[in-house]
Parts: C-alpha cells; structure tokens; sequence
C-alpha cells in the first residue's frame, strides 16, 4: 500500500493504517533470500505515523505466517515471525544531502506518498532469519545413508573421515594389500 501523506504534511497530526499486505516475494527464487519460505496468508500490519511539529515519526508491527523446513533434517516448521518497525519519516528533498547509509534511517515520502510495501518487504528480507531448525538439539540426517538421525540411530558407521585424509587412508589400504601379496 502507499500511504497518501498529503494531509499530515499539511498539518494532520496522526494518521493510522491496518491492513493486509499479500507476500508474493517469490520463494523459488533460488537469489532470494526468502527461498523456500511460504507465506500462507497476507502479512497483516498495523501502525500509526504522528507528527509533531513537522517531526514524522512512524511505529508500526505486522506479523505473518511463514511455512519452511528444517535446516538440518527438512521437516516442515511453520511459525508466526512479527516484525516492529520504527522510522522517522520525511520527504526526499530534505534528505538530499544524506549518504545512502543514513537514508535507510528513514522511511521517504516520495511525492506525498511513502510505499509502505516497499519498506515492509525490506525489512522483512533484513530481519527474517536465513535458517530453521525443528527444534535445537535436532540431530539432521545422516551425511551417508539419510536417514533421520532424530529418530533413531542408522547403525552407519559414524565417525567421518576428514576428507584432507583421505588420500592418506588410500595409501595406507594399497599398503596393506600389497602386504597382503
Ligand atoms: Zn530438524
Ligand atoms: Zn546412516
């Protein structure tokens, strides 16, 4: 949504939004950082932006579903992940001297309006967490067979070899068969 900030900046002081914003961040983008997250239902988002004296401050919190898998085992995990967001909000021309930096301080009206969308997707792909687990201690699966290591042991033999090694443990078996001979 893009917020029409005309009326503040023509001396409204408050002005509040709740709404819902449908999340088509593609999730099979293998470049985003969302990949293989699902969004079952819109982002429902909720905030204000008041102004004092021409000082524009807007406070907002939205919360959405998310569907994934374990990072380690691949068992789907689902939650809820709420976001709060807090900005000063001012037009671009009295920003023009800022460095980009700076610039992610603020959320810009561009034209009397701010894209609320635009910040809310942001700051979505800032602060959702790259992985998840099914729960802490979760055990994966075994490098060897696959197995689900949280449900039990696979009876692989577990201790892996250090693959810098390798060629060494190459050496020693040729001269084990050749003692052999
Ligand atoms: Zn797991
Ligand atoms: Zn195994």
């Amino acid at each position: 949504m893009k917020l029409d900030l005309r009326p503040l900046l023509a001396g409204d002081r408050l002005l509040t939004f709740d709404y819902e914003l449908p999340l088509d961040i593609s999730s099979e983008d293998a470049g985003s950082f969302l990949y293989g997250v699902g969004f079952p239902s819109p982002m429902k988002v909720k905030g204000e932006i008041t102004n004092t004296a021409g000082y524009m401050r807007m406070t907002l919190s939205a919360s959405v579903e998310y569907r994934t898998e374990c990072a380690r085992c691949l068992a789907p995990v689902s939650g809820e992940f709420n976001l709060d967001l807090e900005k000063t909000v001012a037009p671009r021309n009295l920003l023009g001297d800022l460095d980009e930096d700076r610039l992610d301080d603020y959320a810009i009206i561009e034209d009397g309006f701010l894209d609320l969308d635009g910040q809310l997707t942001e700051q979505l792909e800032m602060e959702f967490p790259v992985r998840f687990l099914c729960r802490e201690d979760c055990r994966g699966l075994c490098p060897r067979c696959g197995k689900n290591l949280n449900e039990g042991e696979c009876g692989c033999e577990t201790k892996e070899i250090d693959p810098r090694l390798l060629p060494l443990q190459k050496i020693l078996e040729r001269m084990k068969e050749e003692n052999k001979k």
